[in-house]
């Protein structure tokens, strides 16, 4: 331990209790690498972390470093980083402590953030890992620099505008007003309650301010941009409370006030304010406005007939009376925005029941809005059991109409009306070949992208030859590959097969983890340094080894706490994977296996050679061996080599073949070694001069870390060796020999392969809607995680499993699965997929001849996601359905826009409304169904665990996390 720290039992004892503290809004807490963390916990010994090598001693976790979260040479996060996989997060205090005890590395400054409370409904702590970037601008006469700056999201307006005058070095006397432009870049909203923090005030990631400086006339710059742009603030404004600016028309520039302007506002043409992160809701509910079928009966009185507050699993009517609440407000015609509170709040109270609902998703809302609306709309008062029968074989036109006869039974809403349909699920055993058919209803369908999920991987390969130098490479491996398909795509390039090829992690000089081949490629962080070494042999190979070596400096007798002797030794350089012969390897073949293995950077002593002679305590720990290998001289591996002769004298081994010289000989290794190695010796020493033994390094066994353990010192007596799959080797090196023969320099030394060069472009750039509609409905087998219980066989088995439409409903919602979650990775996929505007045609996608007859459907609205994970805006476009024109939806801002503008990167769910069908009764007498798969899986009657998992009905696009921030 470092002087002044207390011991080891104690530090973990301090530590371990604060790593149970939960968040507290306000506090700071700390980042830190979680390679250092880890190291250090078994350095104290975590009984939490590998029990096998928990011990007193370790090797010591050297200062707090975490340059490794910042992007080469920046002070800026890497993207993506992940909790207790990257970093883990340490209150205050615990920071402070390790601080104190091991530093921090030169250069660096601790990374501090706050916790702030997250969640629209079901408010959590959360540590603020990514700070918000906003995009800062002077609205003066002179300059117009757009400045990148970062907050935190609890930071107020006061420090935002205290920010902007510094970097704008505006006068604290100089009166300002701050301005939230609007992606429109027509419309601003004043920022002007001081004590506001950033996310009350609804500001996202990417977010365009504007500070505006009062003039020496004492007018505002932006008051003359445009003659009639001030006209908002005329009727019933609120100054005092939360100036809302808003916009009606394209045409306006800003209002300021809570504008009811009587000329402009049209019905439906009404923004929604943002209440703190609710742009997600907010882009939702313009979707859903403009769904004409659903308004039109909201507008109405029928609704409130239908309003059925005892449905066990409604929301009691209210979320029905709230929403109703809201359309009747935009539509009225008297509003150019209002705020959504109630629907909020009703929202918020029946939310949390719903498990597996991501707060911040736009699409998941709609998706409870429709299932919410739903049950509170259901005119089933009591719902009958109904109990499921297996289609059996049956045809696909009886099973159909059963299965929705039986889900009218238990639902029957204007929402089953307009948004519900039928899907076609079949699922066929590999072996039995039993077939299951099942009919589901959809109320969206989820459609995966067709994008090659690939990621490259660096790694250094490190060649068998010794001569040869390691080399760095970029590798192409399915996202959701295994190690062997990261060998796989080695084994394209270097002509080596995969089985002869070991995957590790290289972390501190050592093997953080040496990977088997069936293991995932999301335990590659794309930070760590993975080194593939070649051997000679798969590893399967009964008479080879593989042992890890790891190069040590060896020095300093200390004393540790059991008045043991022992020798402080940190690790240097890159480690190796030596493959030696499992039976009847000796101490100095394996000396000389090394001085082989290592001669690119190893020089061999001559005979003229001399190195200083070590200090006393070191020389000691040199000294027996010195003794005991008095005659072997480093030539005797060159003598069992082919020609190797006359390379001692020059200095360096070259001898390429004796790696596989050992191999092949391996078999015929069975008279004792001594014999063998002493004839050997006989032999060479009449072509070579023998010196007195002076070898460069000791061998001793060690552990995974490259600490000592008990005895392990190995036998240099010409007995066979112990070696097991267990062991790890430490080349020992004393600084003066270190000094002369080993160049650290070469050993570390890799070349550049020309893939390091390239970047990874997707293929495709553009994908059309259709794409994705036949990769959904594409036959796929299911993954070894996702097994079907093949009700013949009795067994999970790997089935396949197909996708079709049945039938179609009047509104469709097609959502695109923009967004890819797993515990280990996440991304969104921001390509662009083309939609039509008009006349989407789904006849081919439809198998029921009958329900086939007009499936054209045209658009009426889409949501837009901007950004990437961990931050992110939401829009929306939508057609009017009384003027038929399209405008654009950015919370309370709405402004005029065109079918041209709505095919963008960021389309995220469509709405399409089938053509001609406000002219038609909605009948769905030719559909048909069984369970419902609800949103919350409760109400499943499915059988069949895979029907829950599969329907695109629900939950099926939810994420495990809710770490998307959203306004
Ligand atoms: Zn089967």
């Amino acid at each position: 331990a470092e002087g002044g720290a207390p011991d080891l039992a104690t530090q973990k004892k301090l530590i371990e209790e604060y790593l149970s503290l939960s968040l507290k809004k306000g506090e700071s807490w700390y980042l830190v690498d979680i390679k250092w963390f880890k190291q250090w916990k078994k350095y104290v010994g975590f009984n939490q972390w590998d029990s096998h090598i928990s011990g007193d001693q370790s090797v010591h976790p050297g200062p707090i470093d975490s340059s490794s979260l910042f992007k080469q040479g920046t002070t800026t996060l890497r993207e993506h980083l992940v909790d207790d996989l990257d970093y883990v997060l340490l209150a205050e205090e615990a920071y402070k402590k390790l601080v104190s005890w091991y530093g921090q590395a030169p250069g660096q400054e601790p990374v501090i953030r706050k916790v702030i409370e997250q969640g629209m409904f079901v408010k959590h702590c959360k540590v603020e890992v990514y700070l918000m970037e906003l995009k800062l601008t002077c609205e003066s006469s002179d300059t117009t620099t757009t400045i990148t700056h970062s907050f935190s999201r609890v930071d107020t307006i006061a420090t935002l505008e205290q920010e902007m005058r510094r970097l704008f070095s505006i006068p604290e006397d100089k009166e300002v007003r701050l301005w939230n432009r609007y992606m429109s870049n027509t419309t601003f909203e004043q920022l002007s309650k001081k004590d506001a923090t950033l996310q009350d005030d609804g500001l996202y990631q990417g977010q365009v301010i504007v500070i505006e400086v009062k003039k020496e006339d004492g007018t505002w710059p932006r008051q003359n941009v445009k003659g009639t742009g001030y006209s908002g603030a005329s009727a019933s404004t609120n100054q005092d409370s939360n100036s809302q600016g808003t916009s009606t028309s394209g045409s306006s520039n800003y209002y300021n006030g809570y504008g009811r302007n009587s000329t402009n506002n049209k019905p439906g043409r009404c923004g929604l304010t943002n209440l703190g992160n609710t742009c997600f809701m907010n882009s939702a509910l313009q979707c859903m406005s403009n769904v004409c079928l659903l308004t039109d009966y909201m507008l109405s009185n029928q609704w409130e007939k239908e309003l059925n507050k005892e449905n066990p699993l409604g929301m009691r009517g209210e979320i029905a009376v709230s929403y109703n609440e809201l359309i009747r407000d935009i539509w009225s015609g008297q509003r150019s925005y209002t705020v959504p509170k109630n629907f909020k709040i009703a929202v918020g109270r029946f939310a949390p029941q719903f498990s597996g609902y991501q707060q911040q998703d736009s699409q998941e809302l709609m998706a409870f809005l429709l299932d919410g609306l739903h049950e509170d709309l259901n005119r089933i008062r009591k719902k009958p059991y109904i109990e499921v029968k297996d289609s059996g074989g049956r045809p696909d036109k009886i099973v159909a109409s059963e299965a929705w006869e039986n889900y009218k039974k238990r639902n029957d809403s204007i929402i089953i009306d307009i948004f519900h349909a039928l899907l076609k699920s079949t699922v066929q055993c590999p072996d039995c070949r039993k077939i299951s058919v099942t009919f589901d209803p959809f109320c969206y369908l989820s459609l995966p992208l067709p994008i090659k999920k690939e990621r490259q991987i660096e790694v250094i390969w490190v060649p068998m030859s010794a001569e040869k130098k390691p080399m760095q490479r970029k590798l192409t491996v399915p996202k959701a590959g295994s190690i062997r398909d990261l060998c796989l795509a080695m084994a394209d390039q270097v002509d080596v097969s995969p089985d002869k090829m070991v995957v590790t992690d290289v972390y501190n000089h050592r093997f953080h983890k040496i990977f088997k081949m069936e293991e995932g490629l999301n335990n590659i962080h794309d930070r760590d340094d993975i080194f593939i070494y070649e051997i000679p042999v798969s590893e399967i190979d009964r008479n080879i080894l593989i042992l890890p070596v790891y190069f040590r400096n060896r020095k300093y007798k200390v004393q540790n706490s059991n008045q043991n002797l022992v020798f402080n030794q940190s690790l240097f350089s890159h480690p190796l994977l030596l493959a030696v012969p499992r039976q009847s390897c000796t101490y100095n073949k394996l000396y000389q296996l090394l001085l082989q293995r290592m001669s690119r950077y190893v020089k061999v002593p001559n005979d003229s050679d001399d190195w200083p002679v070590e200090s006393s305590s070191d020389a000691d720990e040199e000294g027996p061996l010195s003794t005991k290998c008095s005659s072997v001289g480093a030539s005797n591996g060159n003598c069992e080599g082919d020609g190797g002769g006359g390379e001692a004298s020059n200095g360096h081994i070259a001898s390429v073949q004796q790696m596989d010289t050992v191999t092949c000989q391996e078999g015929n290794i069975n008279a004792p070694n001594s014999i063998k190695d002493s004839a050997a010796l006989a032999s060479c020493s009449t072509s070579l001069p023998v010196s007195r033994s002076k070898r460069i390094f000791t061998l001793r066994t060690t552990d995974n870390i490259g600490r000592d353990e008990a005895d392990t010192d190995l036998l240099d007596d010409g007995s066979p060796l112990r070696l097991t799959n267990q062991t790890y080797l430490a080349v020992d090196w004393l600084k003066a020999a270190k000094d002369c023969f080993f160049d650290e320099k070469a050993a570390e030394d890799f070349e550049e392969h020309e893939s390091m060069k390239t970047h990874h472009v997707p293929t495709r750039t553009v994908i059309q809607l259709d794409d994705c509609l036949k990769l959904f409905m594409k036959e796929e087998q299911l993954s070894v995680m996702d097994p079907w219980y093949c009700p013949d066989c009795k067994q999970h088995k790997q089935a396949t499993k197909k996708f079709d439409l049945w039938s179609l409903p009047d509104v469709l919602i097609i959502h695109l699965k923009r967004f890819l979650y797993n515990k280990f990775s996440r991304d969104k996929i921001d390509v662009l997929v083309e939609f039509p505007i008009q006349g989407l045609d789904l006849r081919k996608y439809i198998i029921n001849e009958e329900s086939a007859t007009c499936d054209l459907y045209d658009l009426v609205a889409v949501t837009n996601h901007y950004g990437g994970l961990g931050g992110g805006h939401y829009t929306a476009y939508a057609m009017n359905k009384d003027d038929s024109k399209w405008y654009y939806f950015d919370d309370s801002s709405v402004t005029s826009s065109s079918p041209d503008s709505v095919v963008t990167k960021a389309a995220y769910v469509l709405v399409y409304q089938r053509r001609n069908s406000q002219h038609r009764k909605p009948t769905l007498s030719g559909k048909s169904s069984i369970s419902r798969t609800s949103l919350s899986n409760t109400s499943s009657s499915s059988s069949l665990g895979y029907q829950e998992r599969s329907v695109p009905n629900g939950v099926g696009a939810a994420s495990e996390d809710d770490d998307m921030e959203t306004n």
